[in-house]
């Protein structure tokens, strides 16, 4: 990295997260800021809880432009801000925030993210959806569907618990979306996962270093579209058995890029190029070997 370019009128942006050295959104986002000629930098800070009040006041005072949020911030810092969206209010959490007249508003772009990514491959309005997970990409992943116009959510979660805390808030927002849960090893789910369409896994179940699939291979079918957030390994366990299948899929590198193409967009008014983003956010994985996050 060099600070060549950077100058007294750069803008700020960044992001906030602990640990964040990992994070591979300043590659993304400072290549595409160089290629288009706009005059930002985008940094990486490292905050601990205790001084995630501090660290959002000191944004606004310096006159960032806004900032992204990652684990384990990305619930927190809604006390913190001014606004949110109707999205982020539904998933209760924020991934992006801008500053604006004064003002701290918070976003929630991994629910378009996914949609814009999977919708590339198949119209989600009507269909039945099998979700894996009920954490906070469970949470986006869900509401991203629900405004897609999905007819029916399965959530399938290691804790009952979890999921049922998500299919409440579905119904709440969603009176007439079907929701059922059960856990993996379930055979309602089984069942269930028979009558579903669209396949996504919102666990970290298949990352290097986090075990196999998150659902036995063997309740695949080739009717199956299976979609995996997680993007390492390029394909994952479940997703190697679901094109073994014969089934249609895709990974998480484009909910990652569209979901900081979003947020780009929002700082800068511009529209980055898509193609451009994935190009650098794959190079950047190869090489530095980095986990996943934002
Ligand atoms: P989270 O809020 O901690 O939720 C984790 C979810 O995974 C929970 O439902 C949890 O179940 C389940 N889980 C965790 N370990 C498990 C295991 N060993 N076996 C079965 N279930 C397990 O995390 P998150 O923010 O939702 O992130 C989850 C994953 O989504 C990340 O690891 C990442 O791979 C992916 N992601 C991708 C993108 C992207 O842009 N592509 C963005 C965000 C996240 P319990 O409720 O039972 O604990």
């Amino acid at each position: 990295m060099t600070t060549d370019g950077v100058r007294a009128s750069t803008q700020m942006v960044g992001i906030l997260g602990w640990p964040v050295r990992h994070s591979l959104s300043p590659v993304m986002h400072n290549s595409e800021f160089r290629r288009l000629g706009l005059d930002y930098v985008y940094l990486a800070w490292e905050v601990a809880p205790e001084f995630l009040e501090q660290a959002a006041r000191g944004l606004r005072a310096l006159g960032a432009v806004g900032y992204n949020v990652t684990i384990p911030h990305k619930q927190a810092i809604v006390t913190c801000l001014d606004e949110l969206s109707a999205e982020a209010k539904m998933i209760g959490a924020v991934n992006v925030v801008c500053l604006k007249d004064g003002r701290a508003i918070g976003y929630n772009t991994d629910a378009a993210g996914w949609r814009d990514d999977i919708e590339q491959d198949i119209p989600l309005a009507g269909r039945s959806l099998f979700l894996i997970g009920a954490g906070g990409a469970a949470r986006a992943v869900a509401v991203g569907a629900c405004l897609a116009g999905v007819r029916r959510i399965v959530i399938c979660n290691r804790r009952y618990e979890t999921a049922e805390a998500l299919a409440e808030i579905l119904h709440h927002h969603f009176p007439k979306l079907q929701v059922e849960c059960g856990g993996p090893t379930s055979g309602e789910c089984h069942q269930r996962i028979r009558e579903c369409e669209v396949i996504v896994n919102a666990t970290p179940v298949g990352m290097a270093g986090h075990g196999g699939s998150p659902i036995p291979a063997e309740w695949l079918a080739p009717t199956h579209y299976v979609y995996d957030t997680v993007y390492t390994p390029a394909e994952t366990p479940l997703l190697r058995a679901a094109r073994e299948r014969g089934c249609k899929t895709r990974n998480g590198i484009g909910m990652l890029v569209r979901q900081g193409a979003r947020a780009f967009r929002l700082w800068t008014g511009v529209d980055p190029d898509i193609t451009e983003m994935e190009k650098t956010l794959v190079r950047a994985l190869t090489s530095s070997g980095s986990p996943e996050g934002t």
